[in-house]
């Protein structure tokens, strides 16, 4: 960076901005599964409806409602009929943000700045955490998964917390299940989490909640170190709005709504929240439609000699290439990646392996039929 702006932080120079999908836009059709969301637009009655409420109710000249009041108060309803929960969540207990990205950096900002803390990761995982943390000047600790079954390195995550001490850890970070690699919290993990100090605040992040059906909510009242994170960016569709929303005791979700900005969530995405809420019951079944075609997928990819595949407790499925050169694994992904995209296909190569959204069922058949050609043909 050149002396005319010597004024940004010298650590932000080496960091590029964040690329959603690397490589950039091309002028065809493009199966989009490299960011997992719902391959299905809102039902078109729920968009007409929105339509309607914006053209009728919302006043495009007034600042939002910046208490997101009543979204907090049907979100509460959500989580707690979700979970079947006997003692209800109030809506002192949520905090709503421009999507979960917002929280999470909130909650950074709340725990490690001004070194005041590290944060802990098990890799592969969500990208955004140690990313939203550099930006913020805050150090990341990240330990291993076991490729067998993706579950954390608890020794080395226990290590970390009991020795980094510049600066210690104070927030953990854990997707369940866990993106890109699709498994959910082990009763061991989830024992480890328990085991943890009320000094590290846990924050598990359920954005794949509706596929996986397995929640930590119900654990919240004996843990108030915890923060559960959930959005409506996937099997709510809609990601074009951003919505997420944190669950935690009414103490935290206090400092959460301290640092967020005032208005940070415009008034038509608390629009979209709210009716795809009430409206549910026409959203939701689809996460079946797409649990079935995961199994199909799953089964068909497991089939092929050329791939290791794992289990998902999501909407995509996590897999490696098997028997090839281990040197050449990266690069043999790469081209894979590259070249399923210059057939129409986008998927993620992440973490060592390739992530794939499960589309629709057009979607999912032409992934399988290039796939299965170009790794062939390799
Ligand atoms: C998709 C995703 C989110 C959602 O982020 P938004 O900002 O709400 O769109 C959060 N966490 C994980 C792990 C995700 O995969």
């Amino acid at each position: 960076m050149s002396d005319r702006y010597s004024f940004i932080r010298s650590d932000l120079a080496q960091l590029a901005a964040y690329q959603p999908h690397p490589g950039g836009k091309v002028d065809y059709p493009l199966d989009r599964l490299d960011t997992n969301e719902v391959s299905l637009d809102l039902p078109s009655e729920i968009k007409e409806k929105l339509a309607w409420i914006y053209q009728q109710q919302i006043e495009a000249n007034r600042y939002p409602d910046g208490s997101h009041l009543s979204l907090k108060q049907a979100i509460a309803a959500y989580v707690t009929e979700s979970a079947s929960l006997t003692n209800p969540i109030n809506p002192e207990q949520i905090s709503v943000g421009n999507g979960s990205d917002e929280l999470i950096r909130s909650l950074l900002i709340a725990t490690c700045l001004n070194g005041e803390g590290s944060i802990l990761v098990a890799n592969p995982t969500f990208s955004m955490y140690a990313i939203l943390a550099k930006t913020l000047g805050i150090n990341t600790i990240a330990v291993n998964r076991k490729e067998d079954d993706w579950a954390i390195d608890l020794e080395a995550a226990q290590q970390a917390i009991d020795t980094a001490n510049n600066p210690a850890v104070k927030a953990v970070f854990i997707v369940h299940p866990n993106s890109p690699t699709g498994n959910a919290l082990t009763t061991e993990e989830l024992n480890w989490l328990r085991s943890l100090p009320e000094n590290i605040l846990v924050v598990i992040d359920e954005a794949y909640f509706e596929f996986s059906q397995t929640s930590v909510v119900a654990e919240l009242a004996e843990h108030p170190n915890w923060v559960v994170l959930r959005t409506f960016s996937k099997a709510f569709r809609l990601a074009a709005h951003r919505v997420g929303y944190a669950i935690a005791t009414p103490q935290l979700i206090t400092i959460l709504e301290k640092i967020r900005l005032p208005y940070n969530l415009p008034s038509f995405s608390q629009t979209a929240a709210l009716v795809t809420l009430q409206q549910r019951e026409l959203i939701l079944p689809f996460v079946k439609e797409i649990l079935a075609e995961r199994a199909k997928m799953t089964a068909i990819l497991t089939k092929n000699e050329y791939f290791r595949v794992w289990q998902s407790q999501a909407n995509f499925i996590y897999l490696k290439l098997k028997n090839i050169n281990f040197e050449t694994a990266e690069q043999q992904l790469s081209q894979l990646t590259q070249s399923l995209k210059t057939q129409g296909t986008l998927i993620r190569h992440t973490g060592g392996g390739l992530r794939i959204t499960i589309g629709t069922k057009a979607e999912n058949s032409r992934t399988i039929e290039r796939l299965e050609k170009l790794i062939v043909a390799r």
